[in-house]
């Protein structure tokens, strides 16, 4: 097993890189590997194989998972729809990373409770590019000024940047056009600290690096 995911990592190293170059020699592309189909040996193997940073979308699975693993190094990434129920689970597993901050209510409610525990919590504003109603997260046109008026009233979420998933169709082109409607946003917003574009998984990630992205979140080609 180990050789087979260690196999998947290198190809998906070459192939980022040979994107990456294409458009920027000195940008830094990051890897989340999403685990969410994937055992905990898997994980512990690809671990073994130099990954340190993983995804989860849902929280009861991310607590096994991280619960499991807890002897390892791993930096957990929250990448799933993230409901008010669920929020005090969450912060208690001290993720890396909430990659996916959908609403403005749902903002709300983390800074309550991460104020309250004296807690911050390092997040991406999900973008719902395409607007597609499968999809959450802001529609591009408020999504500048939802990202200011966040950073100034939750001071304990950490804003980093954007995520986004491409358009949910075969046609380049579509795909493209979303990518690209998140880069606009998050090129607007880098004085304002955002660092972080989380865009491409295991079947658009080269295009997404085209677009911008420094930040790509693969299950399927790493785990197959
Ligand atoms: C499942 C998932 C991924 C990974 O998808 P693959 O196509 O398996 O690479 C990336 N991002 C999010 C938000 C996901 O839910």
């Amino acid at each position: 097993m180990q050789a087979r995911l260690n196999q998947n990592l290198m190809e998906a190293i070459e192939r980022i890189e040979k994107a990456r170059i294409a458009v920027d020699r000195h940008r830094i592309v990051r890897i989340i590997a999403v685990s969410k189909y994937s055992t905990k040996e898997e994980i512990a193997a690809l671990y073994a194989c130099g990954q340190r940073a993983f995804g989860e979308n849902k929280v009861q699975d991310l607590k096994e998972k991280s619960q499991l693993l807890e002897s390892l190094p791993l930096e957990w990434h929250f990448i799933g729809s993230l409901q008010n129920n669920k929020i005090n689970a969450l912060l208690s597993l001290n993720p890396f990373m909430l990659q996916s901050l959908h609403s403005l209510e749902l903002a709300e409610q983390l800074q309550k409770r991460l104020q309250k525990e004296n807690k911050t919590l390092q997040t991406l504003l999900q973008i719902n590019s395409a607007k597609e109603e499968s999809k959450s997260g802001f529609m591009p046109e408020i999504a500048f000024d939802m990202y200011l008026r966040i950073q100034e009233s939750c001071p304990n979420l950490k804003l980093c940047g954007l995520m986004s998933i491409g358009a949910h169709t075969d046609n380049q082109i579509e795909i493209q056009k979303s990518f690209e409607t998140t880069q606009k946003i998050f090129e607007s917003l880098q004085n304002k600290g955002a660092e972080v574009l989380s865009m491409g998984m295991s079947g658009d990630f080269e295009l997404a690096i085209a677009c911008g992205s420094n930040c790509v979140r693969l299950g399927s080609t790493l785990f197959k």
